[in-house]
């Protein structure tokens, strides 16, 4: 464990914004990522800064209150404008995934209240990975809720290095590759799909609407850092080929971005079709970052003696 911490620590000295974008330190105060290598998928071109302004928005962006709406089934949203927070209401108590900046708390528990559930519903807190911009908000979260925080086993370091305001990073269980979350009735499955940090963690679980069932993915960042290490190249090629083998109708984002939700949003009208169920979408993220990832993997090979 500080073998690893003292990994990402230095790492974090050598490309401060690459793999530390998102942590404590504000993003505005950090360089912005180079803008190259560039790669096109389905007519889009990407640059590491064009895909890191497109997640973050502006400091507005990310703390501005996007419209709290239902996705599908018992599944909400209620983060920001481009830090995504998502609400899974139970019977038995509610879960959020992502408590993003601890500023947003309130926002996050307005947005709760305006669907017309309890802030202090909330019973399990659990996270995408171990960055400010998804998981700076625990502590402050439990203290008004009361809930259990659960994080991945590969990301309690970093969450524990995450302390804002002085405050101890909760961490009420540890969780595994490949274990269920239970509340209610809804099953949450951790998968370790490791590489944009250690715990990065895509969480599926299923939803019900119209007496039909659809796989919902909340997936994690596969955005990789400036410098790829031996090490980082096997986490990704194992995130992307777990990430592929998901079962996914609905695909979700620690950014909305990732899953292009004010288009989807702006889509969701009363008998339409649900915009958020688009099986065709589910790798659209995973193809961006991992075409991205072999173009700065080549660009790095081409530069070594
Ligand atoms: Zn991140």
């Amino acid at each position: 464990m500080n073998r690893m911490s003292k990994l990402d620590l230095s790492l974090c000295l050598l490309v401060p914004f690459a793999l530390c974008a998102g942590t404590s330190a504000s993003v505005a105060q950090a360089p912005p990522p180079p803008d190259h290598p560039s790669i096109t998928v389905k007519g889009q071109t990407y640059t590491p800064r064009s895909i890191l302004a497109r997640n973050m928005g502006t400091p507005v962006d990310q703390t501005t209150q996007f419209p709290p709406h239902k996705i599908i089934g018992n599944i909400y949203y209620v983060g920001t404008k481009t830090l995504s927070s998502f609400l899974i209401v139970t019977p038995q108590g509610n879960i959020l995934i992502d408590t993003t900046y601890e500023r947003n708390a309130q926002t996050i528990e307005k947005s709760v209240t305006d669907l017309g559930f309890k802030f202090s519903d909330i019973k399990i807190i659990l996270g995408n990975h171990a960055h400010g911009d998804h998981q700076e908000g625990d502590a402050l979260v439990k203290q008004m809720t009361g809930a259990q925080v659960m994080a991945m086993a590969e990301d309690v370091p970093a969450l524990q290095a995450m302390k804002p305001g002085g405050k101890e990073h909760p961490i009420d269980k540890v969780l595994h590759d490949g274990e269920a979350v239970m509340l209610g009735g809804t099953t949450l499955v951790a998968h370790l799909t490791p590489g944009h940090t250690p715990g990065c963690t895509t969480w599926t679980t299923t939803a019900e609407e119209g007496g039909k069932t659809y796989n919902v993915m909340f997936g994690c960042s596969l955005r990789p850092p400036a410098v790829l290490t031996p090490a980082l190249v096997d986490q990704f090629n194992r995130a992307f080929k777990t990430v592929r083998a998901l079962p996914c109708d609905v695909q979700l984002g620690d950014h909305g971005a990732q899953y292009n939700m004010q288009e989807k949003y702006a889509k969701l009208k009363d008998g339409n079709p649900n915009p958020f169920i688009d099986p065709a979408s589910c790798t659209l993220e995973a193809d961006v970052q991992e075409a991205m990832f072999h173009a700065v993997l080549a660009e790095q090979q081409a530069a070594r003696p």
